[in-house]
Parts: structure tokens; C-alpha cells; sequence
């Protein structure tokens, strides 16, 4: 297994003693193998879910030209510009019940939202500026040929492709589905994500603290930053620093999952035995990644007889873990599950309300507030940015991205945020 080595050796620039973050996202991409394995879902269970099929229509939405309006449909060359024209009611149509009839010239039919139109008509006339005496409707002046009237196939049209494998199943496409009278569909199966903390310091919660503990709650982050991802989550618990208890762990992670994300571990001054395991197990690449927070990471596949996974080995800090799982890890597991839309996460602008510290050298990502203050977007930090100060990241609405050749920021200049509303 060499495969990892050669595909990051071959990109520009790649350096894993001081890797760009837009190099280690090259570098990870060039080595994901996505899920090819479908199956076939009703269409409620295909939300989150990625699509294995085109959709081509069959038939056309709406099926038939129908009116947009309550009021009347007529023949647009009977109406005037200039004065009321009357026409004679022939009869009605509404959603659901047609009408059998032609519209002639001189003629109209009343007609409800939805009703298909009637033959010989191509515009309505709202019911509003309509007067009826008898039979007899005033059609006044100024109404334009074709209007209120939706067009047969202008929501889907037969035969023209609407949804494209690889793209996420969304509520509005759940209805576009039904629209087209489909009832299953063939999606991706879904990515199996396993996941372990390790550390010898971690209690699980529903234990008391010993002198020097902390509790365990990377694993808590984990589990919520995959949910919205639509992937399966394995949590294998805390395993110690132990070369034993760590390489069962890994060994049962690959033969149930298709990556595994531990946290902790791969930083300098560590006890080496995760890192030592992860190179012993496969193919393994250490990194010290030039952003903060989050610097070491590991990245890699790695097997146990014939059981492989992918491997994202992050830091332990919990802020480090939730920025290099955001930037680096949920664009690789979507693209694992088989997404081919466009993963990144847009970047907005704001204007900074306060000067920010920052070196060139390394892309940084504060946690920030982004607020609306006189018609325009302003971001300010959460206050203190330790990558052990989870509550950054609790208070948060946005990431304020710091550019990785950008030094310090005045108040008032312009800088880039990303939602975090975004980041599902
Ligand atoms: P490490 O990367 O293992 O050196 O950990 C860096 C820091 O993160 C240490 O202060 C750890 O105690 C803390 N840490 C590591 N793993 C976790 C975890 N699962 N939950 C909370 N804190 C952790
Ligand atoms: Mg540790």
C-alpha cells in the first residue's frame, strides 16, 4: 500500500512539515475512495441522502396549462385596450374538475387556482376586476394576453434531467420526487464513521473526576457535528494509551468502518504509541498543518487483514478538533459518502468591529459573532480564542477566517466569515 504517498507526492507545493490547509485539502481528496455500494429507499427515508440516480422526468409538472388565478378564462384576442368588453359565462372549472367545453370567441368560463384551462382560452382575467351582470362578465381594459395562465412542463418537463447523482436529497426535492409521481429512490449507501477518543487523563461522563481528569467530550462534539452529515456513527468510547487496547480499537473500527476519526494523541511530546500504531497499521501521513487552531494531524487508510479504513488522526484540544474536523474532515466524509456537488463552505464578508491578532504564515479561524449594526454585516471574536476554550465555540455564529498570507486586522477592515448554519 502505497497508494496515499504517491497520490500526495504529486501535488504542488505539498510540505507536511507546514502544510497549507487548501494543500492538505488536495492532498486528502486525491486519496478518498467513495462509497459505490446503492440502495433503494422510499423517498421520505432519502432525505440527508445521496442521490445514485438521475431523475428524468416522465411527465410533465404541471401536467397541463392551468390557471394561477381565481377569476375568468378568455381568449386574449377578445380583450380591448381601451374600454369594458363583455363576454358571455359558459360554464366553470376548477382544481380537479374540468371543464368539457371550448371557450369561443365572445365567451368565458369561470375558472379556479389550478383548474386546467379550458380549450380556446389563454389568459385570465382576475375575478377582482371583473363585474358580472348575469351571465354577462365586464372584462375591463388593460389585461395582457396570456397572463395568469402556468404553463404545462414550466416546474419539470419530460425528459429533461432535474436531479443528478451525487447530489444531496433535500425537502424540496422529497416533494419534486412526489411531484413526479416517484415513490423510491436509489441512493448511496450510507458512510460508516467510526470514532474513539484517546487518552489517559479522559473519564467518560456517569464517572467522578480523579485528580487530573477531564471529562471526555470530544467524542460528544464528534457525534454532533456527524449527525448532520446523514453518515452512520460508530462511537467506540475512550481507549487508553496503551498499545494493546489501541490497536484492538483501530482493528475494530476498520472492520466495521469506511473512516475512523480519533482525537488525541498525534501531537508532538505525546506518549508516541497512537501515532507509532497508526504507521504500524497502513499508510500513514503526519502532518503539522499551517493553521490554528488544530496544527497536528494525521491522515492516512489504514488495515487489518482485509478490513481497511480511512484514518483522520486530530488533535486533542477540543476547539482544535471541531476547527480541523470543519475545514479538513466533513468535506472528505461527504465526498466518501459520494457527493460531487461543490463542498466548500462559502465565505462571506464583514467588517471586523475589532483589531485582530494575526501572523502571515498560517490561515487561522477565530470563532466570532457576526451581527448587523447599521445596515451593514460586522463580526467581532467570541473573546478568548484558547483551543481548549470550548465555549468559543458554543458562542459562536460564524468562523472569521484569516487568510493564510494576512497578517493583523485594524477595526473596520474587511474580513471572511463562514456560517456556522453552514457547516451541516
Ligand atoms: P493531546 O492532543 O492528546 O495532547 O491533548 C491536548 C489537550 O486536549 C489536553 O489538554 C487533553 O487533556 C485535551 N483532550 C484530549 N482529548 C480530549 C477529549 N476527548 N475531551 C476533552 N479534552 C481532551
Ligand atoms: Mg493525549
Amino acid at each position: 500500500m502505497n497508494g496515499i504517498m504517491r497520490a500526495v507526492s504529486c501535488i504542488d507545493g505539498y510540505d507536511p512539515d507546514a502544510l497549507r490547509v487548501d494543500k492538505a485539502l488536495e492532498a486528502i481528496r486525491a486519496c478518498l475512495a467513495p462509497v459505490t455500494e446503492t440502495e433503494t429507499v422510499a423517498i421520505r427515508d432519502s432525505l440527508g441522502r445521496v442521490l445514485a440516480q438521475e431523475i428524468v422526468p416522465r411527465i410533465d409538472v404541471p401536467g397541463h396549462d392551468n390557471s394561477a388565478m381565481d377569476g375568468y378564462a378568455v381568449r386574449g384576442a377578445d380583450l380591448s385596450a381601451s374600454g369594458d368588453v363583455f363576454l358571455k359565462m359558459t360554464g366553470s372549472a376548477f382544481a380537479g374538475k374540468l371543464f368539457t367545453g371550448e371557450v369561443r370567441p365572445g365567451e368565458c368560463v369561470r375558472v379556479m387556482t389550478g383548474a386546467v384551462m379550458p380549450q380556446g382560452a389563454d389568459t385570465v382575467v382576475v375575478q377582482e376586476v371583473c363585474r358580472a351582470e348575469g351571465d354577462r362578465i365586464a372584462m375591463p381594459a388593460g389585461q395582457k394576453a396570456g397572463q395568469n395562465v402556468r404553463a404545462a412542463g414550466e416546474d419539470l418537463k419530460a425528459g429533461v434531467p432535474v436531479l443528478r447523482p451525487g447530489q444531496p436529497v433535500r425537502a424540496a426535492d422529497l416533494g419534486l420526487f412526489a411531484s413526479l409521481g416517484i415513490a423510491e429512490v436509489r441512493v448511496k449507501r450510507r458512510l460508516r464513521v467510526a470514532f474513539f477518543s484517546t487518552g489517559d487523563e479522559l473519564a467518560s461522563i456517569g464517572t467522578p473526576l480523579a485528580q487530573g481528569q477531564v471529562y471526555d467530550s470530544n467524542r460528544y462534539t464528534l457525534h454532533g457535528m456527524l449527525s448532520g452529515l446523514g453518515v452512520e456513527i460508530i462511537d467506540m468510547g475512550v481507549v487508553r494509551d496503551d498499545l494493546r487496547q489501541l490497536e484492538a480499537a483501530f482493528c475494530a473500527a476498520a472492520a466495521k468502518a469506511d473512516a475512523i476519526i480519533t482525537t488525541g494523541g498525534v501531537s508532538v511530546g505525546e506518549a508516541d504509541f497512537v501515532k507509532q500504531l497508526m504507521a504500524k497499521l497502513g499508510e500513514v501521513l503526519f502532518w503539522k498543518i499551517a493553521m490554528r487552531p488544530g496544527r497536528p494531524m494525521a491522515f492516512g487508510r489504514i488495515a487489518c487483514g482485509d478490513d481497511a479504513a480511512f484514518l483522520f488522526g486530530l488533535p486533542g484540544n477540543p476547539v482544535a478538533v471541531m476547527v480541523t474536523f470543519h475545514q479538513l474532515v466533513r468535506q472528505a466524509l461527504l465526498a466518501l459518502g459520494g457527493r460531487t456537488d461543490d463542498l466548500d463552505i462559502p465565505l462571506l464578508k464583514a467588517v471586523s468591529a475589532t483589531a485582530i491578532r494575526k501572523v502571515p504564515g498560517r490561515t487561522e479561524y477565530q470563532r466570532g459573532v457576526l451581527f448587523e449594526h447599521d445596515g451593514s454585516w460586522k463580526v467581532r471574536t467570541t473573546g478568548q480564542q484558547g483551543s481548549g476554550v470550548l465555549r468559543s465555540m458554543s458562542e459562536a455564529n460564524c468562523y472569521i477566517v484569516l487568510e493564510h498570507e494576512r497578517g493583523k486586522v485594524d477595526a473596520g477592515e474587511t474580513v471572511s466569515v463562514q456560517l456556522m448554519a453552514a457547516l451541516a
